[in-house]
């Protein structure tokens, strides 16, 4: 079944700037915010500025340029923050829910970027 993008989503009002947001990050391809709910003292959403529905419809149909802006949109996110666990800082945690499964509640694709506590195990 191909990807249908909801044009009213949430992030789509916020890259139209039709909603505020608290921006922590902006690249040509990529738009980093502050969750509005933290459940963590960071949590900021990664998301592609193209209408991609969620992880596996960014990854397949995404160009390289948005793929590579993106990845390192969320390495320099980790530096910006300090969080990198190779540079001395205490690590984070990349989570993305894709569907009704996962309970993915705006259908933007997104990557919740989790830091600046201990987060537990979510997978044993
Ligand atoms: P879940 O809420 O189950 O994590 P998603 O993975 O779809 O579902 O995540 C949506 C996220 O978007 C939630 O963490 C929510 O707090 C956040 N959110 C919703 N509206 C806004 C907004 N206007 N600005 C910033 N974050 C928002």
């Amino acid at each position: 079944m191909p990807y249908t993008y909801d044009t009213q989503n949430i992030f789509a009002k916020i890259l139209r700037g039709e909603i505020p947001n608290s921006t922590v990050m902006e690249t040509e391809h990529t738009l980093a915010f502050n969750d509005i709910t933290p459940q963590a003292p960071h949590h900021v959403l990664v998301i592609p500025k193209g209408a991609y529905v969620c992880y596996d419809h960014f990854a397949l149909e995404a160009s390289e340029a948005e793929i590579v802006d993106f990845t390192r949109t969320i390495g320099k996110l980790c530096a910006q923050l300090g969080v990198q666990p190779g540079e001395g800082g205490n690590g984070f945690r990349l989570i993305t829910n894709a569907g009704e499964d996962a309970i993915q509640e705006v259908p933007h694709m997104h990557i919740h970027l989790v830091a600046g506590r201990g987060l537990g195990r979510i997978l044993q």
